[in-house]
């Protein structure tokens, strides 16, 4: 059995190596991205282990069907940007890593929360001036806040148990009620229920069309007064200017994003200087202490990697051996 494996990083090799000495299975890793100009490497591979934003296209899809590779496993949970037809077409088995670690999202949400309670960057700031003073960076206390968790699929769970360790009351929205979540009575019935009530606001849901910019200048106007708004999940949940608008009349006491709406290609590139990010709404947020912006690094610790890596190689060894896979997205 051979295996190809494209945009592998730096930081991912060490896994993929490991896996393939455990398996005795041999892996090709190709740091470049496929595409037209790369999927001639795959002739002879059996399958094809793949993770990256830009379109996996009809063209790049044939042609890797027409040099024998069917099977394709992305590092990565999303399969929108994989042409639907071509899949058809061509018979293709893909798979995905639907939940990597919830955990490393969880654990850097509570962290951001926790520095903007106890005004970390403000500490950071004065003591880097000399200043030890305390006041007026008086912090709040977690345990006695509610924190209301929008979504309570695996990564809003793993942010539960984390808000309960500190003691805080948490209460949720869902669409869909978790049973053994239902039994605990944690569930409000609406939104406008839950930023009646919640004291920090944790959005763990996926972008779809029907929550496109939900917390917007209305839903803002709903919540507490200087409520925490933390997110995690994706940059469209927010609008970003209501957001501003509420940061700035003191509606919103403060921000974590590890998203943001106009993150593709900003995100994860390094532009040399705080005044060439080309980007004047971010740029806003970033200048303000009480918003602490991370350019979508929840998911990047060493136990997320090494699953994304190790997880999608094996969907692929599934696949390449028995022709299915439990990871196997349906088109
Ligand atoms: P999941 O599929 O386990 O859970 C999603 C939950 O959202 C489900 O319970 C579902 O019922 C609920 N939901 C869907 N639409 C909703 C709506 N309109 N209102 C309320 N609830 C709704 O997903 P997960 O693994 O917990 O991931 C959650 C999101 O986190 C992902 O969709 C992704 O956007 C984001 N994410 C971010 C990172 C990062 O690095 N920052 C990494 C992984 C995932």
């Amino acid at each position: 059995m051979k295996i190809i494996a494209y945009g592998i990083r730096d930081d991912e090799r060490p896994y993929l190596d490991e896996w393939s000495e455990e398996q005795g299975i041999a892996v090709k890793a190709v740091g470049d991205l496929l595409d037209e100009t790369t999927v001639g490497l795959a002739k002879g591979y059996d399958g094809a282990v793949v993770y990256q934003q830009k379109p996996y296209t009809a063209a790049v899809l044939d042609q890797l069907a027409a040099n024998g590779v069917t099977n394709l496993s992305l590092r990565n949970v999303g399969v929108d940007n994989v042409d639907a037809n071509a899949v058809k077409r061509n018979g293709f088995k893909v798979t995905n890593v639907p939940a990597y670690s919830p955990a490393a999202i969880a654990e850097l949400t509570v962290t951001q929360l926790m520095r903007l309670l106890r005004r970390t960057p403000t500490f950071d700031r004065k003591q880097a001036q000399g200043d030890l003073t305390w006041a007026p960076d008086i912090a709040d206390e977690l345990n006695t806040m509610t924190v209301g968790i929008v979504a309570t699929g695996r990564i809003g769970r793993a942010a539960m148990q984390i808000y309960r360790g500190f003691g805080a009351k948490v209460i949720a929205y869902d669409v869909f009620h978790n049973p053994e979540l239902e039994k605990q009575g944690i569930y409000v019935d609406t939104l406008d229920d839950l930023y009646a009530q919640a004291d920090v606001i944790s959005l763990h849901a996926p972008a779809t069309k029907e929550n496109d910019k939900m917390l917007n200048d209305e839903a803002f106007s709903k919540m507490k007064d200087g409520v925490w708004i933390l997110n995690p999940a994706r940059g469209a949940l927010i609008d970003t200017d209501a957001l501003i608008r509420a940061l700035d009349s003191g509606k919103v006491a403060g921000a974590a994003l590890d998203v943001y709406e106009d993150e593709v290609g900003i995100f994860n590139t390094d532009f040399g200087s705080f005044d060439a990010i080309p980007d004047e709404r971010l740029k806003n947020l970033l200048k303000r202490e009480n918003v602490l912006v991370t350019p979508h690094v929840a998911f990047y610790t060493r136990t997320a990697v090494k699953n994304m890596v190790q997880f999608a190689l094996n969907n692929n060894k599934q696949l390449i051996e028995t022709g299915q896979a439990e990871n196997e997205v349906a088109f």
